[in-house]
């Protein structure tokens, strides 16, 4: 028996539609994750070709000779995976890839496909040419892994029809498409999936003049005036991330229309960030009080990283996938042998003296 088949008892594959339901999870004021009210935002303000899509330009320029290359020779592109923190874009440039390839896109996400069913309803419902994006497929399981890899190289699908003496493993054709998968964590990935995508691609933290012209755009398509050290404040509190530069935009012009006169400017940004809580270097109260905890309560000492979640009430998975990178790209944390440390330059953003040593 093939250990790849898929067992069923028939050929029926439902298209089981949680597998294809946008993955979202807890909403929090200011972090980069997914909440409900970013689908609506997200949908209106998602750049749709690589010329809107601002930032990234080495990832856009490869992807350009990637897809125009393959358009030439009339294939489909490479496999591609996206990986970096929550809000980079890594869903955008998903979309943006079909929409230059003229291509549909179906959406699903690692922990959406359960079951190998799942996945071969998924492949069996593609057309020629299809976009299959796969958010955190880093979550995907073992045997339904096993299942892609043939579909992904030979874009065949091996499935097992009946039971014991009598099954028989089919090879079904499917149609050629391109997987895009994306990862908060590349390093949580098997090698065998990594090493079936052609290019992977690490999403940066935008610089604060990128994020300025993010700010500038979506003000631009939700109607908000603003002035260019009003998107600059914006953007230099956003920790180098479009979600959150959005968010905070929509949130601003709230406090600046019942505040003030519905302007955003610089003073107007300013004043209203600090009021949501978010300081100078897009540090908001939960990065704050990690910061606390490793200098203070720690002592500047190192942590490990589930001494540190239990202390701050956090999932370590979220404490790793969403905080520690902006802080670390901060210089304000290091991750050491021994655990997380806060640096010097945590103590002085806290204003605290640091310890001998430190
Ligand atoms: P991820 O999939 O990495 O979590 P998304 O692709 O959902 O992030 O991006 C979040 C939001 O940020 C999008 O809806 C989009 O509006 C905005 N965004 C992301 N990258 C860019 C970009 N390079 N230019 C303009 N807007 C962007």
């Amino acid at each position: 028996m093939n250990p790849n088949g898929i067992q069923i008892e028939g050929l029926m594959f439902e298209a089981g539609n949680s597998a294809f339901a946008p993955s979202s999870q807890g909403p929090r004021a200011l972090t980069p994750e997914l909440t409900e009210d970013d689908l609506a935002l997200d949908r209106s303000l998602r750049p749709k070709m690589l010329e809107d899509y601002c930032g990234q330009e080495k990832v856009k320029e490869s992807l350009s000779i990637m897809i125009q290359a393959a358009q030439a020779r009339g294939e489909n592109p490479d496999h591609v995976l996206f990986s970096g923190p929550p809000g980079l874009g890594k869903t955008t440039l998903a979309t943006v890839v079909a929409n230059e390839l003229g291509s549909n896109i179906r959406t699903t996400s690692g922990p959406a496909i359960a079951r190998t069913g799942d996945l071969a309803a998924i492949l069996t419902n593609l057309e020629e040419g299809d976009v299959l994006f796969i958010d955190e497929i880093h979550r995907l399981n073992r045997m339904v892994e096993e299942v892609l890899y043939p579909a992904l190289e030979d874009f065949a699908l091996d499935i097992v029809v009946g039971k014991g003496p009598a099954a028989r493993s089919i090879r079904l054709d499917l149609p050629r498409f391109t997987l895009v998968g994306a990862t908060t964590r590349t390093g949580l990935l098997t090698g065998p999936l990594r090493d079936r995508f052609g290019i992977v691609f690490r999403l940066q933290y935008y610089t604060p003049e990128e994020l300025t012209s993010i700010v500038c755009r979506s003000a631009a398509i939700l109607d908000v005036q603003i002035t260019q050290e009003g998107a600059f404040e914006i953007a230099r509190r956003s920790r180098g991330t479009p979600r959150l530069a959005n968010r905070m935009l929509k949130r601003v012009r709230d406090w600046a229309q019942v505040r003030g006169d519905g302007v955003i400017d610089g003073a107007t940004a300013a004043e209203a960030l600090d009021f949501f809580e978010v300081d100078s270097l897009g540090l908001d109260a939960t990065d704050n009080r990690i910061l606390e905890f490793l200098a203070v309560r720690f002592g500047g000492r190192p942590v490990g990283l589930s001494t540190l979640a239990s202390a701050l009430s956090e999932d370590p998975e979220t404490l790793q996938d969403v905080y520690e990178p902006y802080l670390m790209q901060q210089g304000l944390m290091i991750r050491t042998p021994k655990g997380r440390q806060a640096t010097v330059r945590a103590f002085e953003h806290l204003g605290i003296e640091p310890p001998e040593g430190v």
